[in-house]
């Protein structure tokens, strides 16, 4: 990567009317969260079916016990890094109008960022499936597996989205519509292979935007949509664009 990208990029956020970013997996990393795709992720050890809703209701006592291990023990421990602090920064500069986020760790509210739409879901709260109820998940012990709803007994399931769930609509309607706004959208960490999350993008390139990417790897966005490619560390790159942005 070229100093040039860099500055051009810091350029374009600096001089947005109005920025956005859209981030997946890679963000959280450096936070000690793996991604789920590639040799180590959860895809490679669990099989995605056991993750499908239907599954889920058939057998709670078996796929519990995963979403325990492989959500909630892990993002426990997990903090914000600095690539989650500089797009907070960004935005209390007044240089970033919101995130939309896939990942369900958090990690963008706990850095401080204040606009941020969690595109699927989030390990914070827990709903019960017959009385609909929702629980903040500090409050939810899971010493004792499944747990179950505090008010009436019912099976408790994590807010965020499993397979063959759809998007909530407030959640779709809020991330398009800032998406619709922006004239530059900043990637970070994500391939985009999800979908539909991974069309937000396009709502920004399709009405004229500017994309800025930055990931490890080049991925499906970068040689088509990305009109910078920051190649590097999610917390080192996004501090980096961010302070250029800001001075
Ligand atoms: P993904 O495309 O969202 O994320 C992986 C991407 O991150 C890859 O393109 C990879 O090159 C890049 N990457 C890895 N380390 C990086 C780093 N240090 N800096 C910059 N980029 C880096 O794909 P996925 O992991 O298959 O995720 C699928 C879905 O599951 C998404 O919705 C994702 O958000 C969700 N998920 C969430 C979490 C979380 O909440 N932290 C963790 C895993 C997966
Ligand atoms: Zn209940």
């Amino acid at each position: 990567m070229s100093n040039h990208a860099l500055e051009n990029a810091s350029q374009a956020l600096k001089n947005a009317r109005c920025a956005m970013a859209f981030t997946g997996a890679g963000i959280s990393v450096e936070s000690g969260i793996p991604p789920f795709r590639g040799p180590g992720g959860v895809w490679s050890k669990y099989d995605p079916e056991k993750f499908e809703k239907g599954y889920f209701k058939r057998h709670p006592d078996e796929v519990w016990p995963l979403l325990k291990e492989i959500f909630f023990d892990m993002l426990e421990k997990a903090k914000p890094n600095p690539a989650h602090i500089a797009l907070a920064q960004l935005e209390s500069e007044g240089k970033l109008a919101g995130v939309v986020t896939q990942n369900i760790d958090s990690l963008h509210k706990e850095a401080g960022s204040s606009v941020v739409h969690e595109y699927h879901g989030s390990t914070r709260r827990m709903q019960c499936m017959s009385c609909r109820t929702f629980f903040d998940s500090h409050s939810i012990p899971l010493d004792k597996l499944p747990p179950a709803c505090p008010a009436c007994g019912g099976l408790l399931k994590p807010d965020f989205i499993f397979f063959g769930e759809g998007i909530p609509t407030d959640v779709h309607r809020a991330a398009t519509d800032l998406a619709k706004q922006s004239d530059v959208c900043l990637i970070v960490g994500t391939g985009g292979q999800v979908m539909p999350a991974g069309r937000i993008p396009y709502i920004v390139k399709n009405r004229g935007g500017t994309i800025i990417e930055i990931n490890l790897h080049d991925t499906d966005y970068s040689y088509t949509t990305s009109d910078y490619f920051l190649q590097g560390k999610a917390g080192d790159m996004t501090p980096r664009l961010a302070r250029l942005a800001m001075a």
